[in-house]
């Protein structure tokens, strides 16, 4: 790590504090037309001790325009990224136009597993380094700070992640790591995620993270992604802030830039 990125998150690392296991809430999709949910769930999250996550915004989600052009979405995203939150960087439509000749795999991902979302799930390098730039200039002439990078629906073709990369920025998240662009190091830590669009769904999701969570007890890194739609589901919403009481009384909430910078120092990075 450079001098000076190490300073910047010196604060945060030490907040994180060395010796509790860490707790990353991510709260995804995030956009001018999800903000008063996003906010709610920010509130729910800070009573239950949760006073920082990182926020997956989408610079012009569903192409309903670019975020930048609502001057009060980014000063409510700067006074976040004042108080300790992470702003990463979220695809930049989150939509995946379907192709002719895809096979079954492709149209099991893309459609069925995330609804025609997967916009980065197998975009050339030049497209994704122009998409990312693109979106990385938005985030900056706005006074934002994005050091992270993850795709829709965590699907990231190999090319993207390289412009990704190269784009400079330090990190990524897939379903089941977190990687460390700089160390290279890829971090084992699946998430806790859900899917909502349908009864079923909802039902297989609740049991399915019931085992999860178990299974996660021991990991140094617990990761639970929220998506808006979850906080309509009262069942959901539930196991969630339940994961988070029990969590939160045994691990440190942070962000993945400090959970990151913590990782660096502890490995000399
Ligand atoms: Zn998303």
């Amino acid at each position: 790590m450079t001098t000076i990125a190490a300073t910047e998150f010196l604060p945060l690392v030490a907040t994180a504090g060395a010796a509790r296991d860490s707790l990353v809430v991510s709260l995804h999709d995030v956009a001018p037309s999800t903000q008063r949910v996003a906010n709610n769930i920010i509130l729910e999250l800070a009573r239950r001790g949760v006073v920082t996550c990182s926020l997956l915004v989408v610079p012009d989600y569903h192409h309903q325009g670019l975020f930048t052009k609502d001057s009060q979405f980014v000063s409510w995203l700067r006074n976040l990224e004042a108080d300790g939150y992470e702003v990463v960087i979220h695809g930049y439509c989150h939509r995946r136009p379907r192709r002719p000749n895809e096979t079954m795999r492709d149209k099991f991902l893309t459609r069925f597993y995330t609804n025609d979302e997967a916009e980065f799930y197998d975009l050339d390098y030049k497209e994704a380094f122009r998409r990312i730039t693109a979106a990385l200039d938005e985030f900056r002439a706005h006074g934002l700070k994005p050091r992270g990078f993850v795709a829709p629906a965590w699907l990231l073709s190999t090319e993207a992640e390289r412009a990704a990369r190269d784009a400079e920025l330090e990190y990524t998240t897939r379903l089941r790591t977190v990687r460390d662009f700089r160390s290279s190091q890829n971090f084992p830590a699946r998430s806790i995620v859900y899917s909502v669009q349908s009864s079923w769904r909802r039902a297989v999701s609740h049991d399915w993270n019931a085992a999860l969570f178990r299974l996660l007890r021991s990991n140094p890194l617990l990761r639970i992604s929220i998506h808006p739609a979850d906080y309509s589901h009262p069942e959901i919403w539930r196991q969630i802030v339940n994961f988070i009481d029990v969590a939160g009384d045994r691990r440190a909430a942070t962000t993945y830039q400090a959970w990151i910078a913590e990782q660096r120092v502890r490995c000399g990075v």
